[in-house]
């Protein structure tokens, strides 16, 4: 953990990462943001939520506007009449149980239309300061097996794995740093493992390295 602190120094920071900082760790925006975030491109993720967000910034605000709006202000982002849907009902929950607040609890927040456990840990980590959490998606779970952290078929197995064989103080950092390496290095397909600078300590396990044609 300590040299992927290093070697993400400069590199370009996950899109929740960037409108966390641009929002002042807001939960609310956070919360939308990691919605809009699943199966999409980061930089499609960051400019449908700034579009979004320029349009109404509160849950109050938001969920007046109509789904067609939603869907037009999030576009292209993946399945987004499923997340325009989700976005407006989970402004509408947020005003009807939670006084139009983010709960700052994993079991309240999964309550919430389109989230699930990744989306929650999340906004705990960057919402709520929580030091407590492991968010784990796709890069996440992908490099933890291929580094033999933990050996798991799903997420959610990959985020509980993680609590055991990890230092509670790195919890908060591991989705930042992996992801950061996910879309940089340790990409999904012909990972840079020649540039890669955990690579001595990697046993590279279900790496299969694309050849070189001649
Ligand atoms: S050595 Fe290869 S498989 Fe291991 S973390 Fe680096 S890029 Fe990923």
């Amino acid at each position: 953990m300590r040299s992927l602190a290093e070697a993400i120094t400069g590199l370009e920071l996950p899109a929740v990462e960037k409108i966390s900082e641009e929002q002042a760790e807001e939960p609310f925006q956070i919360l939308i943001a990691t919605i809009l975030s699943a199966r999409t491109q980061d930089a499609t993720t960051h400019a449908a939520s700034t579009r979004l967000f320029r349009r109404a910034r509160t849950p109050r605000s938001m969920a007046k506007l109509p789904v067609k709006e939603i869907e037009r202000l999030i576009y292209p982002v993946s399945f987004y009449r499923n997340k325009a849907r989700n976005v407006k009902a989970c402004c509408q929950m947020l005003l009807e149980r939670f006084g139009g607040r983010v709960p700052s609890t994993m079991e309240d927040l999964v309550m919430l239309p389109g989230v699930g456990r990744k989306t929650a840990n999340l906004v705990m980590i960057l919402g709520f300061n929580s030091l407590r959490n492991i968010c784990v998606d796709t890069h996440v779970h992908r490099i933890s097996n291929r580094l033999g952290w933990v050996k798991t078929k799903l997420p959610d197995e990959t985020e509980q794995a993680l609590y055991e064989a990890t230092d509670v103080h790195w919890w908060p950092y591991i989705n930042l740093y992996l992801v950061t390496w996910g879309q940089n290095v340790c990409r999904p397909i012909g990972p840079r493992c020649g540039d890669c600078a955990v690579a001595d300590v990697c046993p590279r396990i279900g790496v299969v390295q694309r050849r070189s044609r001649t």
